[in-house]
């Protein structure tokens, strides 16, 4: 017997046995409750039974063998350590039974409180408590509805509608009148309703009582929401649950028992201070269920100030013990104050940044620390405009926040309406119960996309997080009726042509047009705000914590800019240099002219004329960029889209066409472009006529840009400026394109440069697969490799984004085919492993190759992760993620070197 329970495996802890450190095995709860209880703070007794116990009861449908052995030891020294029997009718021992998984996991599973009560030891209850009656009475209804509840599956609204009956019959709304008389007649009709459900009486059996509680908690792991929830936040599916039992605590005993909630600093400003709310005579779920209204914690002081004094000295030593915001649950009973749940507590983006930079103030935790408790989502946040709620403003209705930003604008039912309106130059809010690719116009003209139904991955989230477009989605209050294009929210109704708000950071949804504010954190990057000399606590963090992570980074961050207003503004951001220049703009306004000439010559004379017009157009182009970014790298990328997006598109044309020739006008040219249009066409684009394909199939026209870029260089640099030129070759497959256009580039850098002491490097993307997969040999003809991972994407996956994003990625997301889009976060496993490849093979052929990425993935905290881990020299993204790149990349050196956490 011995020997077998030594070779039994673990599945119950004491809470003396645990600490928080094991949270894997005991659950966030479980953990913290053990951490507590070691600390000596008073924590009911109790203990937790194990994820690792609720994983083999879900894989085999039963408890393992040992379990209900080690339940009842523990049962038993709970109940001798509390001198009283679970259930006994005359002294009964009462327990809560709580579920607790590694991450907290909202509205999973509600708590049963007050097992062990029946029929007979309510009896004993009320006698315990000085033959308080009514406290037993409510104690025991409140069991058969949470038990019927969450364990059976009742409907809460039946137990609801009875109490309502209950107080609606003593003439009264609050339920503190009602008296034992009136509760223990509640206990009869919640019994009726629990048998009605279930096909049984309630179960009078403590034992069983607390059996099917724990099984319900295993089994709530799987429950639908649970499951949603779950893959929404990325949580791993084979974690399970902890089920904690705890020594039943009562704050319902009268006026001088109660219970509430506390946060050792303001979860939303990160402010020092005491937050909280307090309700007396009450238990657990009153405080958020807001039956009754609460008090602020401080008037704690007046009611009880024994409690508040200790409840603020454990405050202060949780927040010293995990050195960070802690949020806390508490009981007093009768003038005893039980801690009850602890945990480092959710805080907005804002209180992240301010309370990392308090906490190195007060010397708990180190810049290091600050810098790994802060990312790059919360600071990209911080720079949304948000909206001036200061004053009248009341949310009406909350949903899901799934792209962020601040909108305002008039409501429009379909998307045929919001591209109307838009094009009259109105802010339009879409507002649609879900989207379907079919709205895809109607996102793209709108200001905002609202939906009542979906979440963080429905079609509406997932396409208005790829067009960087404000959305809140899954706001289920609102009834929206689209034939009669109208909602209903809060009892108001809400037409085409209102106006609304959403704020797609938090989710919620205002009636009427809320003033919008500029980012003080824009400010500051922008250096409008002096760090040193402003009062404002988050922007002193921001500094601290950024100037921390710019120490810390071995990435570099560059921008992707075309205009030296673009290079202006990623500077004061903090960009490097330019990792991406894009030329197409070049050819577009009042240059189209030009562009269409060179198009249509039909000799190589009319071409080079009309190259030669462009040539000192684009060479200004470059100084004013190099002059914007002087003694910093400018990568240019020669000329990439297909030429044709430069015509009129064919059915504009053919119309003008036919319209000409009505009139009896002169036609040619339009007959020239539109044969020309004909001639060009391609099904497919994105794989056809473009890139380093184009400059070898039109004579002069990468020789033209790399002319401007060297003569702009020299300029430049003959001003007494320094111009650093890194020309970029688009869409290699094979070093021998490459090799063709630099042999004619070197010799026109050589011609152009001569003495001038102006260096200008050639390099390529790799985008195209077989670039990656041969990168050995495109090395020896490369000086720095730049990773377009867009188009990585596209061709690694296949599947063109501009089509895709609308079409199925919310299928895809919802199937968990993919966690995030590609196109938003690299795929590390197929794309990243290109990635990896060209990197190792890439600088095995060429030592110390500058390697950088340029595309979206540029500015994404995961991504930028990965690039530090490859070994990558920089990074280059749009000027607005720039400070969220330094951030992370800051952030990936501690990552790597050091312990992380969710
Ligand atoms: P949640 O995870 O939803 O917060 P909890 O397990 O913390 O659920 O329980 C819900 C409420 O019940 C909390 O207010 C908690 O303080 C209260 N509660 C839980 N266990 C006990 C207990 N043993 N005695 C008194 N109140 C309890
Ligand atoms: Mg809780
Ligand atoms: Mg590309």
């Amino acid at each position: 017997m011995a020997a077998q329970e030594t070779v039994e495996h673990k599945y119950v802890y004491d809470f003396a046995e645990g600490n928080k450190d094991l949270k894997d095995l005991l659950g966030g709860k479980g953990a913290n409750l053990a951490e507590m209880t070691n600390l000596g703070l008073p924590v009911p007794p109790g203990f937790t039974i194990t994820t690792e116990a609720c994983k083999a009861y879900l894989t085999t449908g039963r408890e393992p063998d040992g379990l209900a052995a080690q339940i009842e030891a523990h049962l038993e020294s709970l109940e001798r350590e509390m001198g009283r029997k679970l259930g006994d009718p005359q002294d009964p021992l009462l327990v809560s039974v709580r579920s607790g998984a590694k991450f907290s996991m909202p509205g999973m599973m509600e708590t049963v409180l007050n097992v062990g009560l029946n029929d007979r030891s309510v009896v004993g209850l009320s006698a315990q408590a000085g033959g308080n009656d009514r406290f037993a009475w409510d104690s025991y209804r409140r069991l058969i509805q949470m038990f019927g509840k969450t364990v059976c599956e009742v409907p809460g609204e039946e137990f609801e509608h009875a109490l309502d009956d209950a107080k609606r019959a003593k003439g009264t709304q609050n339920d503190l009148d009602l008296d034992a008389d009136d509760l223990r007649g509640l206990v009869d009709a919640y019994k009726k309703i629990f048998a009605k459900h279930t096909g049984r009486e309630f179960p009078q059996e403590p034992r069983e009582q607390l059996d099917l509680a724990i099984r319900a908690v295993f089994e709530s792991w799987n429950a639908e929401r649970a499951v949603v929830y779950r893959r929404q936040e990325r949580i791993p599916a084979d974690l399970g649950t902890a089920v904690n039992v705890v020594a039943m605590v009562f704050g319902n005993l009268g006026a001088d028992s109660g219970t509430g909630v506390a946060f050792t600093r303001d979860p939303a400003s990160g402010a020092q201070g005491i937050y909280g709310d307090y309700l007396a005579n009450a238990q657990g779920e009153d405080v958020v269920a807001g039956i009754r209204n609460t008090v602020p914690l401080q008037e704690l002081e007046q009611l009880d100030k024994k409690s508040y004094d200790e409840l603020l000295d454990y405050m202060a030593r949780l927040e010293e013990h995990y050195k960070d915001l802690c949020d806390i649950e508490f009981t007093i009973e009768r003038g005893k104050l039980w801690m009850l749940q602890t945990r480092v507590g959710k805080r907005t983006a804002a209180a992240a940044f301010v309370i990392a930079g308090q906490l190195v103030d007060e010397g708990l935790i180190d810049l290091d620390e600050a810098l790994h408790r802060v990312n790059g989502a919360q600071l990209a946040q911080l720079m949304f405009p948000r909206f001036q709620l200061d004053h009248e403003f009341q949310p009406v209705a909350k949903g899901i926040g799934a792209s962020p930003g601040a909108a305002s604008g008039k409501v429009v039912f379909t998307s045929a309406r919001a591209v109307e309106l838009a094009a009259e130059g109105e802010s339009v809010i879409l507002v649609r119960r879900e989207t379907n690719p079919d709205d895809l116009s109607g996102m793209i003209a709108a200001k905002g996309i609202l939906t009542s139904r979906g979440g963080k991955t429905s079609h509406a989230a997932v396409v208005a997080r790829g067009m960087g477009k404000t959305c809140v989605s899954g706001a289920d209050e609102l009834d929206v009726n689209v034939p009669a294009k109208k909602f209903t929210v809060a009892g108001q109704t809400v037409n085409e042509g209102d106006v609304v708000s959403i704020d797609g950071t938090t989710g919620k949804v205002y009636l009427g047009e809320v003033p919008v504010m500029p980012s003080e954190v824009v400010q500051y990057f922008e250096g409008s705000l002096d760090p040193e000399h402003i009062d404002n606590p988050l922007v002193r963090a921001v500094h601290r914590i950024m100037t921390h992570a710019d120490a810390t980074r071995r990435l570099r961050v560059r921008t992707n800019a075309d205009t030296g207003a673009d290079a202006a503004r990623a500077r004061r951001f903090g960009a490097e240099g330019i990792g991406l220049c894009r030329t197409e703009h070049m050819f577009l306004g009042d240059r189209r002219e030009l562009v269409e000439r060179l198009i249509l010559a039909s000799t190589d004379e009319e071409r080079q004329t009309a190259l030669a017009a462009l040539l000192p157009l684009q060479r200004d182009d470059f100084v004013e960029i190099f002059r914007e970014m002087d003694g910093l790298p400018v990568t240019v990328r020669l000329i990439d889209p297909p030429l044709h997006e430069f015509l009129p598109p064919l059915e504009q044309l053919a119309v003008n066409v036919a319209v000409a020739q009505e009139r009896g006008e002169d036609v040619a040219k339009e007959e020239a472009l539109l044969a020309a249009v004909r001639r060009m066409h391609e099904e497919n684009p994105m794989l056809g006529l473009r890139g380093v394909r184009l400059g070898l199939v039109i004579p002069g026209l990468f020789a033209m840009q790399v002319r401007a870029i060297a003569e702009a260089a020299v300029a430049v640099t003959r001003d007494g400026g320094s111009a650093c030129p890194e020309i970029m070759v688009p869409l290699v497959g094979a070093v021998q394109e490459l090799e063709t256009v630099r042999a004619e580039a070197e010799k026109i850098i050589a011609e152009v440069v001569g003495d001038s002491g102006v260096e200008v490097l050639i390099g390529t993307m790799i985008e195209v697969p077989r670039a990656a997969l041969t990168a050995g040999q495109i090395a020896e003809a490369a000086q720095f490799f730049s990773f377009g991972t867009n188009d990585l994407t596209q061709m690694g996956w296949g599947f063109s984004r501009d089509d895709v994003e609308g079409a199925f990625f919310w299928r895809y997301l919802e199937l968990g085919i993919f966690g995030i889009s590609p196109f938003e976060s690299i795929d590390r496993d197929g794309v990243g492993r290109l990635v990896r490849i060209a990197a190792d093979e890439g600088r095995a052929a060429r030592p110390g190759l500058k390697l950088g990425v340029c595309g979206e993935h540029g500015g994404d905290p995961e991504s930028v992760h990965f690039f530090h881990e490859v070994g990558l020299d920089y990074v280059s993204c749009s000027p607005f993620r720039v400070p969220v790149a330094r951030l992370e990349a800051g952030r990936a050196v501690l990552t790597t070197t050091g312990s992380d956490s969710r």
